[in-house]
């Protein structure tokens, strides 16, 4: 029987198989500290949950327009006004199935065979195969750790071609919790602005930064919106990520296709948790606060952490909820070859799962979620120091 070219390239998701080493081991009955997660460890606000339940008695649970119901659309609209000063036409916004599905059809709708897609690596993981799966061409952008993996105009221009359709850019970013600062933005808008590229914008962690502040691409001027395809969601910053809410803001063109696809697999997103999601985008700022002060708390306590462990280097990330340290000396002085042989090794001796950098193409390093208590976080540093010690 035949599979298809598409499925034969498809690199299954690291980051789920490294969960998926850790649950395995979980049920053997060790004590695994799993800090591969990359989900908020608390539950969905109350509020948001009664919120679907009654959108459900209310008898909203019939199909939805496909790109939304309206009254999700207008709180995403409010949303980025308030929040970026953009103003969209409801037409200019699609709901998806998270961020992850809105980013697949984005991809689907604007690239055709051959066509190249930038993808600043370390990237997550899901870019190079939704490009793949549009019949794209990654192209990989390698970014420096001294410059916090961020992408300068130089890197770029280097890198662009009359084959360039589109860049992915992911501030915060996953895995290496690097925030581009205003300057950095405008720098890489006033390079892109007059060329024929999309910016595919994924914004999903905008509300966990520390210190420094977002700010979208769409932002920098009127010519950078009408390219900038954003993507976000409520998956990590209202700890919604099996509810599966994602949207996208742009050109009303793209969103008709976008809508178009969905019409032909999806659907729509399933209406009561649309509804639900309007509660969850009235919630406030003191609710996204009250995370980001958490989360704050842990990264600090946990870079501390991180620092003791010798002969490892680590930028300090300011946003998202990852460590992304460079393991590469550390990994040759304790023997291995590799720094992925050692992440094996740290979950077999020492049970701690982490997810090797090679998955994101950054193999001298380690991602770590602190997405997870500040008491597992530390008792996961405190196995993988001494496990260095006794190899050193
Ligand atoms: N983009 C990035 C950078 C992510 O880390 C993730 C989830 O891990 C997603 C998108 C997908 O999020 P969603 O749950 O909304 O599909």
């Amino acid at each position: 029987m035949q599979f298809s070219d598409r499925v034969k390239n498809i690199t299954p998701s690291q980051t789920m198989a490294s969960s998926a080493k850790a649950a395995a081991l979980i049920l053997e009955g060790h004590d695994v500290v799993n800090l591969t997660v990359g989900e908020p460890d608390f539950n969905t606000p109350p509020e948001i949950i009664e919120s679907i339940h009654q959108a459900m008695l209310d008898g909203k649970n019939r199909y939805s327009a496909g790109s939304g119901v309206k009254e999700l659309k207008k709180s995403v609209q409010r949303k980025m006004k308030n929040d970026h000063g953009l103003d969209y036409d409801l037409n200019e916004i699609f709901i998806g199935v998270g961020a992850k599905h809105v980013l697949y059809n984005a991809f689907q709708s604007i690239i055709n065979e051959g066509d190249e897609v930038i993808i600043p690596a370390p990237f997550w993981v899901s870019y190079p195969e939704h490009v793949k799966l549009a019949q794209g061409t990654p192209v990989l952008l390698h970014t420096k750790e001294s410059n916090a993996f961020k992408v300068t105009v130089e890197e770029l221009e280097r890198v662009v071609t009359d084959k360039t359709r589109a860049i992915i850019l992911n501030s915060p970013s996953n895995p290496t919790g690097s925030v581009y600062s205003k300057e950095e933005i405008d720098a890489l808008a006033s390079y892109l602005e007059d060329k024929d590229i999309w910016v595919v914008s994924d914004e999903i962690y905008e509300k966990l930064t520390y210190g420094q502040t977002h700010h979208s691409i769409a932002e920098s001027s009127p010519a950078m919106k009408a390219k900038t395809i954003v993507i976000n969601g409520l998956s990590k910053s209202h700890a919604m990520t099996g509810l599966r809410i994602g949207y996208a803001c742009a050109d009303a063109q793209v969103i008709k296709h976008m809508t178009d696809i969905v019409s032909h697999s999806t659907s729509n997103v399933p209406t009561p948790i649309q509804f639900g999601s309007v509660t969850a985008l009235e919630l406030g700022e003191d609710y996204l606060e009250r995370n980001r002060q958490l989360f704050n708390k842990r990264r600090e306590s946990g870079y501390k952490l991180i620092k003791e462990i010798p002969y490892v280097e680590c930028v300090k990330p300011e946003g998202a909820f990852y460590f992304f340290p460079n393991f590469k000396e550390c990994a040759t002085r304790c023997g291995f070859d590799s720094v992925d042989a050692m992440c094996d090794a740290i979950l077999e001796e020492v049970h701690v799962a982490v997810v090797a950098g090679s998955s994101f193409s950054a193999p001298d390093n380690i991602r770590m979620s602190y997405a997870t208590s500040e008491e597992k976080f530390t008792e996961g540093m405190k196995r993988i120091k001494s496990f260095v010690e006794t190899k050193l």
